[in-house]
């Protein structure tokens, strides 16, 4: 394939569900005042065929700024695909000042059997999380190479900002939390536009979908949003609105300002502690999110089958709840309690 070829949005000539297949997308290709549905094609199952990413780009009018949305890079966190859903329901191309790409499926994979990892098939089967390997290997196992279709042919070369849409994983839950590196001052505004319970100042972890696009000089934020498995509603709004405000800031679309971390009340911390199961059992977790913990206070105890209680657990600082964990039995090494401080 040429170059040429390469940089150009590349139909396969399939039509899945009536959505046409691309190998890659490049924005620029695309005429102005419209919103595009795609199939875009990854990876290759042991089976012969590929898994396929949902995509959906609103390209506006006028050029401006190019917002990427993305969600399910972990396959039980859900809350995002309805947030991308409802912006796109409501999007009016013809107003927009620049292009909004929301990628819903990001590892059909993972989404398929509900899980944080991606199963590859190769030498009797493995999982990967996928938000540490990017930016990809074309040469590695399944979810490396499919990390390395997204981040080539879909997101690096079509987007000025992004935004990675999680939650909390399955049997823990996080309020609506930021992610997002303050030394990037762009990036700080961009957190700082959303009504989150809460945000961290992070410097991020090698191989993420936000760090990788940091590095490569994107701004990128993590939101969180909630708990795995489930669509919680309050969550999802508030992340549209948060999402509505950025769009205003980079004047793509000129929505009205909502609430942001300001007139929220979004408590900013820096620091978080996990209080960990240090042994298996029955957990009872003694605090809500977002309650005010202090150093030595009681936050969880476990119990053995009979109902012994066999450790209690301490907050180690003084802080507010950040995530807990939901489900009755905990593995030694499991999230009890996390508290951002
Ligand atoms: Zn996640």
């Amino acid at each position: 394939m040429s170059n040429s070829q390469q940089n150009s949005t590349t139909y396969t000539g399939d039509i899945i569900g009536g959505v046409p297949v691309i190998t890659h997308l490049n924005l620029d290709d695309l005429e102005s005042g419209k919103i595009y549905r795609f199939m875009f094609q990854g990876s290759n199952m042991n089976i012969g065929q590929h898994w396929y990413v949902p995509v959906m780009v609103a390209k506006g009018n006028k050029s401006g700024k190019r917002l990427l949305l993305n969600t399910g890079i972990h396959g039980d966190e859900l809350n995002g695909s309805r947030v991308i859903q409802q912006l796109f329901a409501n999007l009016d191309p013809t107003q927009l000042s620049g292009s909004i790409i929301g990628v819903i499926q990001a590892a059909p994979n993972s989404l398929f059997h509900i899980s944080r990892t991606w199963y590859s098939s190769t030498d009797s089967g493995e999982f990967t999380n996928m938000n540490g390997i990017f930016p990809g290997n074309k040469d590695g196992n399944s979810a490396q190479i499919h990390a390395h279709l997204l981040w080539n042919h879909l997101w690096h070369n079509n987007c000025d900002y992004a935004i990675d849409l999680h939650s909390q994983s399955t049997d823990t839950e996080y309020p609506l939390f930021v992610f997002a590196d303050y030394r990037v001052a762009a990036i700080k505004t961009m957190a700082e536009l959303i009504p989150a319970d809460q945000i961290k100042n992070d410097e991020g972890e090698k191989g993420t979908v936000e760090t990788t696009f940091v590095e490569h000089g994107i701004p990128a934020i993590t939101i969180e949003i909630g708990a795995a498995r489930s669509y919680q509603s309050e969550y999802i709004n508030r992340t549209l609105e948060g999402i509505k405000n950025i769009l205003n800031h980079l004047k793509i679309c000129d929505y009205p300002l909502g609430r942001n971390a300001a007139s929220y009340g979004s408590f900013i911390g820096n620091q978080m502690h996990s209080v960990k199961a240090i042994t298996g059992g029955y957990a009872e977790i003694k605090v809500n999110l977002g309650d005010t913990v202090v150093q030595n206070q009681e936050v969880a105890l476990q119990r053995n089958a009979f109902g012994d209680v066999i450790h209690t657990y301490l907050a180690p600082v003084n802080g507010l709840v950040l995530s807990l964990g939901t489900g009755a039995t905990r593995e030694a090494g499991g999230l009890l309690v996390r508290i951002l401080y």
